[in-house]
Order: structure tokens, then sequence, then C-alpha cells
């Protein structure tokens, strides 16, 4: 349940409203109680509030040193290794692996990292330049274009292997990818695997008005505009697109774990804050509304999600609620309960 604030402190005081939305009345702060995002932005309109609280920044962090998985990614990863944040810090997103822009060069052979397992969460793909395959052992296999976003939802476990598509290797040229590990809760950790092959052409569609650029929606809902990824918990998840100068606000619930990638370009956030390529913003989990301005044209990802209140136990490629979890998935891993998958 989040709730959306009418400040009474704040000099761009909102015209005094009936508070008739929803069952709760905060008396103290004077509140609407709303029960997600896509309400919070309707009520938001309907009483044209101006201002919310500002979501604060709590960092900007630069790329940490970058390191191969297998040899076809190099990536920076900002969480949970990459600086001392804690497992549960960005929950339910676990990790975040950044391959920034770099050229590959040509090679019949294409690069990749091999079979592996997981379990327990679901893998997140998005191509921004260069294309990956992918194949696991339940039979599926596709290639990840540019632009597209594939959803993996490992669950109760999968092998698969990531290579880089044929072509695109024989080609070489720049390559630019995120993936992103999105925690399960407890009840569905065990669910049947399954995939989501989201084309760019599927995603949400909200143009920003005066030709000021495009959000892409992954997942979640923005200004009515729906993302086509189905999860288990909500979860936001945009690409901004913004020309230079372009402004645009998002709302969202200050419980929600909240980071911006800086994928190309550079923006100005909150009028506070510049953040330059490759950088990511960490909000801290207070206020609502994020400002931003593109100081150059820019591409932004934006992940922002209810954090999963459970025990956290991750060792390698599974990501469970406890050491007992885990030592049964290298039980099952060892008896091939995660199918076959040839190299
Ligand atoms: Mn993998």
């Amino acid at each position: 349940m989040h709730y959306i604030f009418v400040s009474t402190m704040r000099s761009r005081r909102p015209p005094s409203v009936p508070c008739t939305v929803g069952p709760e009345i905060n008396p103290g702060r004077q509140c609407i109680r709303a029960d997600d995002v896509a309400i919070r932005q309707v009520v938001y309109k309907l009483f044209n509030f101006t201002s919310m609280a500002t979501k604060k920044i709590q960092q900007v962090l630069a790329p940490p040193p970058p390191h191969m998985v297998g040899d076809g990614f190099r990536v920076h990863n900002f969480f949970p290794s990459g600086y001392t944040m804690s497992q549960e810090r960005m929950s339910p997103f676990f990790l975040l692996d950044y391959n920034s822009k770099i050229d590959f060069a040509p090679r019949d052979n294409p690069r990749g990292v091999g079979v592996h397992p997981h379990r327990g969460f679901e893998t997140v793909t998005i191509a921004y330049h260069g294309k990956v395959a992918h194949h696991d052992s339940w039979g599926n296999s596709g290639v990840i274009g540019e632009g597209d976003v594939q959803w993996m939802t490992a669950a109760s476990g999968v092998l698969h292997k990531e290579y880089h598509d044929e072509a695109y290797s024989k080609a070489g040229g720049p390559f630019q990818m995120v993936q992103l590990w999105v925690n399960l809760p407890a009840k569905d950790k065990m669910s049947q695997p399954k995939y989501q092959a989201i084309t760019k052409a599927q995603l949400g569609r909200y143009e920003v008005p005066n030709d000021g650029g495009v959000v892409e929606i992954i997942a979640g809902s923005f200004e009515g505009v729906k993302g086509p990824a189905s999860t288990f918990t909500p979860i936001e998840l945009y690409n901004i697109r913004l020309k230079k100068g372009a402004k645009l606000s998002l709302d969202l619930p200050a419980s929600y774990n909240t980071g911006i990638l800086v994928i190309e370009g550079a923006a100005l956030f909150s009028d506070t804050e510049t953040a330059p390529t490759d950088s990511f913003v960490l909000f801290a989990n207070e206020g609502e509304t994020i400002d931003l301005e593109a100081t150059e044209d820019c591409v932004l990802l934006l992940l922002s999600g209810q954090p999963i209140d459970e025990p956290i136990f991750a060792y390698g490629p599974f990501l469970m609620n406890s050491k007992e979890e885990v030592q049964q998935a290298y039980d099952d891993f060892r008896q091939g309960k995660f199918g076959q998958l040839d190299e």
C-alpha cells in the first residue's frame, strides 16, 4: 500500500481537495491511499497536484571496473558486488550487469558464455547494440535483437547458454547490453520456467510532448501506457529516450527501490545532479517524484520495484531463501534435473 502525501508544509501546496479517494486518510499528513503507480498517477492528475516530494538522490555511481562473463560480455556490476550495497538494497532487482558500449572485432566463432544453470529468479536481458543468441535445456532458443528484451523466468531451473548472434559476430561492431537478475518471491521460486521474448515493436510507447522523445515501457505503466512484460511482483522498467532539452517527470512510490542507468548521453536529475553516460543514479527511499532534463540526447533505463521482504541466500547462479535450498539446487543440477544442453 502506498500513500500520496499532500504535504501541508510545502510552499507549492496544492489546492485543498477532499480526500475521498481510498478508505484511509491520515489526518496528520493529509494523504490519500492508492494501490499502485497507475492509480497514483490518475489521482495526481485528477486533483492537479503541482508537486509531490522530490525523490532524493542517494548517490551517482560511476561504473565499477569491468570484468568478463565468458568471453562475450564485458560487464560493470553495479550491484550486488560493484559497490557496498546490501543484497536487499535494490530488491526485487538482485544484480545489474552492464556491458557498456564496446566494439567487438569480427570473429567466425561467436563469443559468449557456455552452458550454466539458474534457479530462483528471472534474467532480463535488454539489448541496445549487438545481438545475442540463446539456447536452453528445454529446447527454447532465440535471438535478442537490438532494442529487444528477453525476460526469462528461470524459476525452478534452466540450463542455458548465451552467445553473440552468428551474423553479428561475423560482422563485429558496437555491443551494449544490460542484464538484470530479478528475484522471485519464495512462493514462485519453484514455478515452471518461461520466456517472454519482447521485441522493440511490442514495447509500450509514450510519446513525450513537444517532440521530446519517447518512453518505452517494458514493465509496469507510464501515463496510462502499459508495458508487455508480466512480472511476479510490482516492477516499473522503462527505456526513457529524451532529446536534448526535453523534460520529464516520473512518479514512483518512495518505498520502491529505484535507480536509473544512463545508457547514452547525460541528464540532469531533480535540478541538482548531472549523471554522465554509464553512471547509475541510486535513489533513496524518500520522496516520489523524479524530474529529468536531458542535457544531451539521452537514453536512460529506469528500474523501480516493490522490495521482496524475504531472506536471500545467493550462491553462484542460484538465488534462493536459504542455504539448504541452494544445496538442493546443486544436488538437482548434478542429477540432471535442469535438463540437458550441449555446449
Ligand atoms: Mn545466464
